[in-house]
This record gives C-alpha cells, sequence and structure tokens, in this order.
C-alpha cells in the first residue's frame, strides 16, 4: 500500500498507471487530503471514481462508498482488486455467508474501500459494525438524488447525510454528474461542504452537435429517424425511449430496414441485457433503442450518435444522456425527435405517482396502530392502500426523517426452492432425526408449478423450531446440490420511535409533500419544452440551466445552424364525451371511489389498484389517454359537485 509520504502524482503512476490527472480530479483529492469535504460534480465517464480511489490508499481508515449502482460497484470492486487494493462491496446480490464474511473483513480493518447500497443504511446491523470503525471517507455517487430539486430525488439519501454524522465520518466526497445551483446548494448544505470545496469541470461539450425536431405524426417520426441513421455514418448509437414497448416496436422497424439493432429496457432478463451490452460494447455500428436503463454501466468512448426518440423528462436526463456521446472528443451527433403524444405519457407518468389523500391517511393509521417492532412489505402496502410502491418507500422514509420511524432491518419471510433431486433422495442422505426435521418442514411448503415455497415464521411456529434453523438446512442443501434456493417475501423491519400528536397535521404535511414533487416534476417537463422552443443558441440555454454562463452562441447547435424554428405547442385536446349519468355508470362498473382514481382510469393511468381490479382491459380504460391529466381531472370535479 502506499506510504503517506509518497506524493499524489507518483501514486497516480504507481497504483493506478496513468500520467496525469484529468481536469478537476487534482484539486478534489487535494482538499480530500487537507480534510474538507468535497462535491465533485464532472460529467459522467470523466473519473469521478479516482477521485476517492487515491486518497483512500492515504488513510488510515475505511472509505466506505454508498452508491445506488450495483453494477458499478461490480466493476469498481474489480477494477480495484487488479491493483491489490482491498475492496469489497456489501449489496442485495450477496449471500448470507458471503455478507457474513464481509462483515469481519470490516471488523478485522482488512478492507480499504467497502461499496454499500444506500437501502443497506437502513440495516441496523450493518450501521453496528460500521459504528467500531474509523470512517476517513464517506463517499456519495449519484448526490443530485439527495436533494428535491434533484431529476431523481430519493428521499433515503437525506438519511445519508444523518448517517454521515452518526458514523463520525471524517469527510464527505459527495459526486455527481449533473448538479443545478440549487442542487448544488442542497448537497452542500447538507454534508456541510463549503463553497471553495465545490470543484466541478463545466458541462460545455464542443464536440456535441445538439439538434431538434418536432414532429407531428407519429409515422412521420419512424422515417425522419430512419432518414437519419441512413444518412449519417456508421456509428455505435442509442436511441432513447420513454416505453419498453417503444423500445421492441422502433427496434424491430429498424431491424426490418437491415440495421443492426437491438432494444434494450428493464423489462428484459439480465441474462438478455448483459447480452445486448456486450454486443454494443463490442461493435462500431450498434444501434441500441433503450428505455433510460441503458447506459449507466457503459465505459464506451466512441458513440457517435444519441438520438430521442420521445422527449426526455427532464434537461438533467437529457444532458446525462447526451453526454454518452463522443467522450472520446470527436465529433458527435444528438437529436431529439419529438411529438405531442410524449408529453401526456410523460405528465402521466408524473401524475401515477400523486396517491389519494385519503391513501395516505390510511397508511399512516395503519403503521401507528403496529406495535413498537413490525415488520412490513412495501409490495403488500402499495397494494393494500392503492400507493406506487415507490411512493410508499418515499413516505416511510419521511417518517423516518421526522423521527417517527426508525428502521431496524431487512429480511426474506419466506423462501422457495425448486428440487434437484427427489424428496426421497434427500431423506436417504440424512439420520433419522435430521429426516424427521425435513420432513415436518417441507410438510409446510407450498407448490406452485416448479417452485416450492415455505413460509418461514409460519413453519418455525408451526413445528416448534427455530426460524434460523429452518435457513441453515435449506442452505445445507442447496450447497449440496439438492435444491436451488430463492429469497422471496423482503420485509423491511421499523421501530416506532414516537406516535404523531397530531394525525391530521401529519397527513397534511406529508402530502403537501408529495404533491409539491408532482409539480416539481412538471417543471422539469416543461423545462424541457422550453430549451426545444427556445430561440437562440440551445448550449447556452442549457448551460444557463445548470448555473454555467456563457458569452457567445455555440456556432453548432440546430439553432446556430439556423435549422427552422421549432414550436412545440401544447395540444390541449378537450374533455369531452363523458356525462353525469355515464361517470355514474362507470362508478359503479369499475368500483371506483374518487375523482382522481377515475381521472387515472381514464387516462390509462395504472396504479396497484387497477391493476389488482383487471381494470386494464376495462373498454373505458385510457378512452381519454389524450387529454392531459390535469383536465380530466378538473373536469370529473366538477361533474361530481
Ligand atoms: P465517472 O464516474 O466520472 O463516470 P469513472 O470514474 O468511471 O467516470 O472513469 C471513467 C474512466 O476513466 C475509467 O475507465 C477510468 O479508469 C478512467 N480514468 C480516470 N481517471 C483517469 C486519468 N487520470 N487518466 C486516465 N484515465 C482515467
Ligand atoms: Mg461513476
Amino acid at each position: 500500500m502506499t506510504p503517506e509520504s509518497t506524493p499524489i502524482l507518483e501514486s497516480l503512476h504507481s497504483v493506478f498507471g496513468f500520467s496525469s490527472f484529468r481536469e478537476g480530479q487534482e484539486p478534489v483529492v487535494q482538499h480530500l487530503l487537507n480534510g474538507k469535504s468535497v462535491l465533485a460534480v464532472f460529467p459522467t465517464g470523466s473519473g469521478k471514481s479516482l477521485c476517492y480511489q487515491l486518497p483512500a490508499l492515504y488513510f488510515s481508515g475505511l472509505t466506505l462508498v454508498v452508491s445506488p449502482l450495483i453494477a458499478l460497484m461490480k466493476d469498481q470492486v474489480e477494477f480495484l482488486k487488479e491493483f491489490d487494493i482491498a475492496a469489497a462491496r456489501l449489496d442485495s446480490t450477496l449471500s448470507r455467508e458471503e455478507t457474513k464474511g464481509v462483515h469481519l473483513d470490516i471488523r478485522n480493518r482488512k478492507l480499504k474501500i467497502l461499496f454499500a447500497a444506500p437501502e443497506r443504511l437502513s440495516n441496523e446491523r450493518f450501521i453496528q459494525v460500521l459504528q467500531g470503525q474509523m470512517i476517513d471517507l464517506m463517499v456519495i455517487d449519484e448526490a443530485h438524488c439527495i436533494s428535491e430539486w434533484g431529476h431523481n430525488f430519493r428521499p433515503e439519501y437525506l438519511k445519508l447525510a444523518k448517517m454521515a454524522m452518526r458514523l463520525n465520518a471524517r469527510r464527505v466526497l459527495a459526486l455527481t454528474a449533473t448538479a443545478t445551483r440549487k442542487v448544488a446548494e442542497d448537497i452542500c448544505r447538507e454534508f456541510s461542504i463549503e463553497p471553495e470545496a465545490f470543484i466541478h469541470t463545466g458541462y460545455y461539450r464542443p464536440n456535441l452537435t445538439i439538434r431538434f425536431h418536432v414532429v407531428q405524426e407519429l409515422q412521420q417520426r419512424r422515417e425522419l429517424m430512419l432518414k437519419r441513421v441512413q444518412e449519417n455514418a456508421k456509428g455505435p448509437t442509442i436511441v432513447y425511449v420513454t416505453l419498453q414497448k417503444t423500445s421492441e416496436d422502433i427496434a424491430y422497424f429498424l431491424q426490418s430496414e437491415g440495421l443492426p439493432c437491438r432494444a434494450y429496457h428493464a423489462g428484459m432478463n439480465n441474462e438478455d441485457r448483459n447480452a445486448v451490452q456486450d454486443w454494443f460494447m463490442a461493435s462500431d455500428s450498434a444501434i441500441v433503442v433503450a428505455t433510460i436503463a441503458f447506459g449507466m454501466g457503459i465505459d464506451k468512448s466512441d458513440i457517435r450518435y444519441v438520438y430521442h426518440y420521445n422527449l426526455p423528462k427532464s434537461l438533467e436526463n437529457y444532458s446525462q444522456e447526451i453526454g454518452r456521446a463522443g467522450r472520446d472528443g470527436l465529433p458527435s451527433a444528438c437529436e431529439i425527435f419529438a411529438a405531442h403524444e410524449d408529453l401526456i405519457v410523460l405528465e402521466n407518468f408524473i401524475y401515477g405517482d400523486t396517491p389519494e389523500k385519503k391513501a395516505v391517511s390510511e397508511m399512516l393509521a395503519f403503521l401507528f396502530a403496529q406495535e413498537t417492532l413490525f415488520d412490513i412489505s412495501v409490495h403488500e402496502l402499495a397494494n393494500a392502500f392503492d400507493i406506487r410502491p415507490l411512493v410508499v418507500n418515499t413516505l416511510l422514509t419521511y417518517l423516518e426523517l421526522m423521527n417517527l420511524l426508525e428502521s431496524t432491518q431487512p429480511f426474506y419471510s419466506s423462501y422457495k426452492f425448486q428440487l434437484k433431486s427427489s424428496f426421497e433422495e434427500i431423506y436417504l442422505r440424512f439420520d433419522s432425526v435430521r429426516t424427521e426435521f425435513l420432513k415436518k418442514m417441507f410438510a409446510h411448503a407450498v407448490r406452485a408449478r416448479t417452485w416450492f415455497s415455505i413460509d418461514l415464521a409460519h413453519t418455525a411456529e408451526a413445528i416448534q423450531e427455530d426460524r434460523d434453523r429452518l435457513i441453515r438446512a435449506l442452505q445445507f442443501l442447496e450447497e449440496e446440490g439438492h435444491l436451488i434456493l430463492q429469497t422471496s417475501g423482503f420485509r423491511q423491519g421499523y421501530r416506532i420511535v414516537k406516535t404523531p400528536d397530531d394525525h391530521g397535521l401529519l397527513e397534511k404535511k406529508l402530502y403537501s409533500q408529495l404533491v409539491n414533487n408532482e409539480s416539481l416534476n412538471i417543471t422539469r417537463l416543461n423545462h424541457v419544452i422550453e430549451l426545444v422552443n427556445h430561440s437562440g443558441c440551445k448550449v447556452r440555454f442549457l448551460l444557463k440551466y445548470f448555473g454555467q454562463n456563457r458569452n457567445e452562441d455555440c456556432g453548432h447547435c440546430g439553432w446556430c445552424l439556423q435549422e427552422k424554428n421549432l414550436d412545440f405547442e401544447r395540444n390541449s385536446v378537450p374533455f369531452t364525451g363523458i356525462g353525469r349519468e355515464q361517470l355514474r355508470a362507470l362508478f359503479e362498473e369499475t368500483a371506483l371511489t374518487s375523482a382522481r382514481q377515475m381521472a387515472r382510469f381514464l387516462c390509462g393511468i395504472t396504479s396497484p389498484l387497477i391493476t389488482k381490479k383487471r381494470l386494464r382491459k376495462h373498454p373505458s380504460f385510457a378512452c381519454l389517454v389524450e387529454v392531459p391529466f390535469a383536465n380530466v381531472l378538473k373536469s370529473l370535479e366538477i361533474l361530481l359537485d
């Protein structure tokens, strides 16, 4: 390991084999070594990780890196191991044994750098393991998630600031590729970062040409994009779309035109996604039509084109997505093909997240009626109260931040297994006492088609055995190759710290926070339209959004190239065709109970309840898909009055 006296430039050569620092890296490393906390805002691919990898070598204690992306953590750990730096990760894909091993390594001070997902910090056991340690540096990757002004606000990130204090982290390094002025302010405030320790390299990318097209008809859009792909020289290309289905449709369309093209989205299984990614990485002409899931872990420097087949949902997303083009510095082209339909789809995603006020109040009543120690499944709560799972999580986190709840630990309530040997073959391998135990346990396994499932709490109670013994037995059988084991039924444990004094007030507060998130997301979407419509240099507009003033036009964006001025107008399709009578009938048929639920249904926005009641098959589902949600909601409220 590098002795503390080695100059940092020498370590950069000798440990990592790099000849010089990239822009921004050196001041970040210097500040950290001087004991300061730092916010570093560099574009993706510009080498943010080195900013902690290098100083970590100079610290005697641990560097804890909190990162939400499991794939990236894996890559990082492998990268560091290549350089003989002791690193490990803790994430949900590790087995119990592996997790124990890492805990032990932490206790024995064997690790220099530890990666953990943010939710890991909701695990008391993990916190206990860390509390005995000297944490010299805590790194927050994707730090923009901490700000409600950021495009991907994750309230559990706010817990990280508290955690940095609780763990006595000596200094913090916050990393992100995009931060508006407000977001940067939030990050600096939460982690006590001084203004001079905010290091950013600027967003201007002179080798990118950004262009815009507004199309009136969907058919026209396909043709236009095809034309663009055909007229441009071949090169690695990403086409971003909003919906999984569009990614398949467009990939199919381009394939049928003889182009090397594949779809990529979160609905595909890991294996298929990895195959697409490998294929893309190895090619110099591949086209991937992807939802935003694609690109996170991609370190490919020669991406020549990034097309937005659909409008991006925010300027932060847009700038990250186009930022994947041309990292080698060579000219690259980015183009948006916007259509009015895109707007409604994106708005509906946003509106679908806001639950009913009543749902929030019922969920609160449920939570605070529990015993002091209790556990929940987010999925169950989502279904019970008709709140999207992500929003259930958000609400729980708000309650934690208000010091009403405290998370204890996550666990699995059940296991699923598939037999590789028959039960009879298994029993033959054990003595009579163990066989008896296994028989009793398996008597409580419920068989589906090929998988069995075992509810641990229920089975342990029924056969009067320890829950841990059941788990150990199943794990042993897996190790011996008798079965394939999977955990299921994820639950999070909580402790009630304090019952709220005033339920009404709490409801109001939480609900208004959700409504506030909704309106911030809508504003963010409107900024994208402003960029498309802006008569002026688009690059300057974009830079200004991120707080950077540029005095001259870029000379190479759509506007500077004098492409025809665009006009993306809102298509305000009016609310028509549904009268009081019909509305009453619809309420009866669907058994929905409120204006908001009905508005979602008519606009084609799903919710746990709509899915559960199979209402997507109803002939009126999505019948007003072209009318803005806000209009539908307002009209319904008037009709119901
Ligand atoms: P980011 O997190 O900013 O997206 P990474 O930290 O993943 O970027 O770095 C991107 C690539 O740049 C990596 O392959 C890394 O090894 C390389 N890199 C980082 N710093 C340097 C440097 N000073 N010289 C050369 N390559 C570097
Ligand atoms: Mg990174």
